[in-house]
Order: C-alpha cells, then structure tokens, then sequence
C-alpha cells in the first residue's frame, strides 16, 4: 500500500479563488450584460473553458464598440488599460489580488522616494508588467531582472545611482531574491528591500519543501503557463524526484516512477482547480 500525502496549501490562493467566484458571480447577477475578461482571468485551460462555457469572454483586447463589464485580472493592470477600458465604455470590476496591490504601491513609494526600482520577475509577465506601468508614472529608473545572472547587465548602473530599492513579484522563489539581495549588497551604496513574496505563496512552497523531504516522489499538479506551478517543480526537483502534470492523464507517462515509489506527495500551484487536484489523488489512491 503505497502512501499518497496531499499538501494543505495545494490549490486556488485566495487571490485566485476571489477572481474566479466574483466572475462566475457576476455572470449570474448580470446575464443581461456582457463580461469581458482581459487577459486569461488564471492559468488554465479548464477554468477558462468553463467560464467561456458561461457565457464569459476571454480576450487579449476589448472590442472598439462593445458594452457590458470588463473584469481586471488578480494580476493587475497598467493605469494605460483602465483608462482604455472606460474610454471604450466599458464598466470595470478590479479584481487584483490585494497582494500585488501592495507590491504596486510598495513600488511607487520606491520611485517616489528617489530609488531606482529593481523589479525582480520576468518582463512578460503580467503581474511585473503592470507594477512596472504603475511605477513609471512616478519616475523611470525602473530595473526588471527575473535573476541575478539578467541584473549583472545593470551593474554600472546600479552603482551609479545614490538608492536601490527592490520589489519581488509575488509567486518568486525566496532562493531567487536571496541570491539578487547578496549580489545588490556588494554593489548598492544603499539599499531597500521589500519581500512582497505573497504569504499564500511562502507558504505552499514551505510545506511542499517539507513534503518533499519525506517523500521518494512529488507530484505538482498544474499548468506549465502557470509560473508559481512552474516555479513549485523547481524548487522540489532539487529536494525529490519530482513530476509535473497538468491533468491525471499525464500519470500514465510515469508508470515505471509511480510503481518504484513508496511515499508520494502531491501539491498544486494557485491556479489549479480543486477538481483537477482530487483526479490526481483519486488516480494515484488506485495504483
Ligand atoms: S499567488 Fe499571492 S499574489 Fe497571486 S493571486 Fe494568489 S494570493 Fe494573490
């Protein structure tokens, strides 16, 4: 009998649970009126067919001449697409997560105090993207680096300016910021650094670490576009054999791992639906 443990924190944070409750939930107050998503409203296929199966459109832009209620995603948005978005019509429900707001105005408070920013994160994702917009309303030495190897191309700027200050977007590894803080130290005449790693991600990258020491396999369920599932396989893959899949299906490629292994822990990233993670653990309670 093989032994299955699942993480507490596997699943929807509560960011995520927020956005996709509050738009079902104003689908169903306002089936008169159209909702408008921009952008993927989380990373994931399933949640998006089932929101499009609502009747609730996911789009990269909003049509010219349209009407109805344009949801902001828990990623934030550029003050370029609010004004977009009413200048179009549209009524606009902000669904960013209260955790990226404060990143956003931790940010703004950097540049407004005279800091050149360091966003750490990637320059595509759209959590970065919009802190960065948010910033540069302020002031535009803003740095954007996902890592310390991307930072090093900044060096002489770095110390040529008086005050750095640095900013995390929410889902990165604490490995990742650590490694940036000890670089910007040796190198910055001062420096302010704030950890704006969500708690709700600080803690399901803990307990999957601690799961994984006592565990011959780890499962991380969720989609490869999602970056704290991305970044969750990551951290693990250096602690325990490690596989990641998005649905149970995925499991039959990894028969021969499954068979081998005695204790198997199982965790999900912020945007995998409860459904998809009880799949996986119903599939591997059977082997
Ligand atoms: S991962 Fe953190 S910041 Fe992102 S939506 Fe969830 S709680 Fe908010």
């Amino acid at each position: 009998m093989k032994n299955i443990k699942l993480a507490k924190c596997a699943g929807f944070c509560y960011g995520v649970k927020r956005a996709v409750e509050t738009t079902k939930r104003l689908k169903s107050e306002n089936n008169d009126k159209q909702i408008w998503v921009l952008g993927e409203l989380i990373h994931n296929s399933h949640v998006i067919n089932e929101l499009s199966n609502l009747g609730i459109h996911t789009v990269d832009e909003l049509p010219a001449e349209g009407c109805g209620i344009c949801i902001i995603r828990s990623h934030g948005a550029s003050p370029e697409v609010f004004e977009d978005i009413k200048k179009k019509g549209y009524e606009i429900v902000d669904l960013t997560c209260p955790d990226v707001k404060k990143v956003q105005q931790k940010a703004i408070q950097l540049i407004k105090d005279g800091y050149t920013l360091v966003i750490v994160g990637k320059p595509e994702h759209p959590e970065v993207a919009a802190i960065k917009a948010n910033a540069l309303i302020y002031g535009k030495n803003i740095i954007v680096a996902p890592d310390v190897d991307s930072l090093k191309d900044y060096e002489q700027e770095v110390k040529s300016r008086k005050k750095i200050g640095v900013v995390v977007q929410t889902t990165q590894r604490i490995e990742n910021l650590k490694k940036i803080v000890d670089y910007l130290t040796g190198i910055s005449k001062e420096l302010l650094i704030f950890n704006t790693i969500c708690s709700s991600t600080s803690l399901r990258q803990n307990e999957a670490r601690n799961l994984a020491a006592e565990s011959d396999l780890m499962v991380v369920v969720g989609s490869r576009k999602s970056a704290n599932t991305t970044h969750l396989a990551e951290i693990l893959t250096g602690i325990a054999p490690t596989i990641h899949i998005e649905t149970a299906k995925e499991l039959e490629k990894h028969k021969d791992l499954l068979e081998k292994s005695q204790n198997i822990g199982i965790t999900a990233g912020a945007s995998t639906p409860q459904d998809i993670i009880d799949e996986v653990v119903a599939k591997l309670e059977k082997l």
